[in-house]
């Protein structure tokens, strides 16, 4: 007989939660129990489920690194004794939050899921029933005793990705993510099917919880006609440690000599530029378009085919870390969990 799965569901706030507040119209955090009320079905699954929910579960929008560590310290307080972890937050910042979770979680050897809603569970036409019965299912598939999935991932609408390699591209369509340059990992249809050849392996080593988190860092999103005004405000942030600089197509950029100059002084001061492209899908090349060559002269770090959210976490994550310079550079543009293509 095959084992029951142990499974720990995290509930943290989003839309999955929320009731509409009569007064104000606006949907807000409700109580979790809500949740699992909402779902007889979850009773069918072949599984124990507990739960755990934030005190005061919050609008994704509200997330925040400190809510980062929160989620890490309920998974590593509670690894030995669940087989697999569902983590429900706002789809929002979604993106964000479960690429930073991947990079905190170092050697992870179990499922970590996140997913969410578009509507509230307890709507008629809600999205939200099938993400969870299926994340939960996902989270409890087992192979020979050993889990499918020992990676953080997104499900959503029917498909399950590496969480570090999506974007949230719709407040409309229930299929709100995307994962543009890595395909999904398994897709839920008449069948659960995994695509075993593009899981990440499992490391047999022990499971390390990161939890130093940067937060000295900024967006620079150019775009034509941005002022020097503005680039070297950006820049010049006191205490700036890293900045995500999102340029054009495979990486490109402004060839005019003050731009380049002040990117140039921003790195000479210790102070990481990560490139990434503004396009969804596709990666950056530096030195492929004339437009490039300098920012790999000066030390721009290219960023391949990583999100922005991704490129955030891991700057977040690789300044924390306590690297000098050349190990820093190195490990951006390795691939650490899956988020980078090489
Ligand atoms: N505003 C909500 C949130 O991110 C949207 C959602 O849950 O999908 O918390």
């Amino acid at each position: 007989m095959a084992t029951k799965r142990n499974i720990l569901l995290i509930y943290t706030g989003g839309t999955i939660g929320m009731i509409k507040d009569y007064d104000t119209n606006a949907l807000r955090a409700f109580n979790f129990s809500q949740i699992l009320d909402n779902i007889p079905e979850l009773n069918q699954l072949d599984c124990d489920i507990e739960s755990v929910s934030f005190d005061e579960p919050i609008d994704s929008s509200n997330m925040n690194t400190h809510y980062y560590v929160k989620i890490v310290e309920v998974i590593e307080e509670n690894y030995k004794k669940f087989d697999g972890f569902v983590i429900l937050t706002g789809s929002d910042t979604m993106s964000y939050t479960s690429s930073a979770i991947s990079f905190m979680l170092e050697n992870l050897q179990k499922p970590v899921v996140f997913t969410g809603s578009q509507l509230p569970i307890g709507y008629l036409r809600t999205d939200a029933k099938e993400n969870l019965i299926t994340s939960i299912e996902i989270a409890s598939a087992y192979n020979n005793g050993k889990p499918i999935i020992s990676e953080v991932c997104l499900y959503f609408e029917y498909k399950l990705y590496r969480a570090n390699r999506t974007t949230k591209l719709s407040a409309e369509q229930f299929e709100a993510f995307a994962s543009m340059n890595y395909p999904p990992l398994a897709e839920s249809g008449v069948h659960l099917h995994f695509n075993e050849n593009l899981l990440l392996k499992s490391k047999q080593e022990s499971l390390i919880v990161r939890k130093d988190l940067v937060t000295d860092i900024a967006i620079l999103k150019l775009f034509p006609g941005i002022s020097k005004n503005v680039v070297e405000s950006i820049l010049n942030i006191p205490n700036l440690k890293g900045i995500v600089m999102e340029t054009y197509g495979a990486g490109n950029a402004p060839t005019e000599d003050w731009f380049i100059d002040l990117l140039s002084d921003t790195v000479k001061k210790g102070v990481h530029i990560v490139n990434v492209t503004q396009c969804s899908g596709g990666s950056v090349i530096m030195g492929h378009y004339e437009t490039s060559t300098r920012l790999k002269e000066i030390g721009v770090i290219g960023g391949s085919d990583i999100t922005t959210e991704s490129a955030i976490a891991k700057l977040m994550y690789l300044l924390g870390a306590g690297l000098n310079k050349e190990e820093f550079v190195k490990y951006y543009q390795e691939s650490l969990r899956g988020e980078i293509s090489n």
